[in-house]
């Protein structure tokens, strides 16, 4: 039986570690595909155009999400952010696992338009420690940091949408849970309807044979 890519959506709030446990978990397993979206905000330092993100204009995401090229798109503190069709798409032919690194609007669309997507949200340990490594990542001004944290509080009213939690208090442990669920999840019943009816019919065929 050729195995099925799942459509993995992650969020969790802004300066909760995702971006380093995605890459984590890339870097450790190799049946991940992660997509890269398409944004309206400036690079942060460090940042390269095609890596983190397609760094794009407003004129260029709104022809592209026009054109039916995103998957999803949202607005996210004043900037777009959207999910390239084609990719995913090509990858989850392939049996990749595709992660989508994307906040809960996005995320909510994902899952009506692929119910059988898994949906995971990371946290870090504690509110204070959110505030912490947000100020200490020292990209960001004080009034964004303020923003941020403003967008989690509301982001964390949502996370009953999601399957599962995950707390990103050690990179490694984060990075192993990620996976086991991700794993079990291949198990679900509901992803092995056709599994599950072959075995029926044929156990059908085995049972009428006996007579
Ligand atoms: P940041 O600016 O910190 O890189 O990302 C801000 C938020 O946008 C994060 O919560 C991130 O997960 C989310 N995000 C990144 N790419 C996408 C996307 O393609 N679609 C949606 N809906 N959100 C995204």
């Amino acid at each position: 039986m050729k195995r099925k890519g799942i459509l993995v959506v992650v969020s969790g709030f802004s300066g909760a570690g995702k971006g380093t446990l995605m890459k984590n978990l890339i870097k450790k397993y190799d049946n991940y595909a992660l997509s890269i979206s398409m944004t309206t905000r400036m690079p942060r330092e460090g940042e390269m155009d095609g890596r983190e993100y397609f760094f794009v204009s407003k004129e260029t995401f709104e022809e592209k999400a026009k054109q039916g090229g995103l998957v999803e798109y949202a607005c996210y503190c004043d900037n777009y952010y959207g999910t390239p069709r084609e990719y995913v798409e090509a990858q989850l032919e392939m049996g990749k696992d595709v992660i989508l690194e994307i906040e809960i609007q996005g995320a909510l669309k994902i899952k009506e338009k692929f119910p059988s997507a898994l949906l995971l949200f990371v946290m870090p340990p504690s509110a204070n420690q959110l505030r912490d490594r947000l100020a200490g990542r020292g990209t960001e001004t004080q009034e964004v940091i303020d923003k941020r944290l403003r967008r989690a509080a509301e982001e964390a009213e949502g996370i009953e949408s999601y399957d599962y939690i995950v707390i990103n208090d050690d990179l490694e442990v984060c990075t192993k849970e990620l996976h086991s669920i991700i794993f079990a999840a291949h198990n679900a019943v509901d992803r092995n309807e056709g599994f599950i009816e072959n075995m029926r019919q044929e156990l059908n065929v085995l049972v009428k044979g006996e007579k």
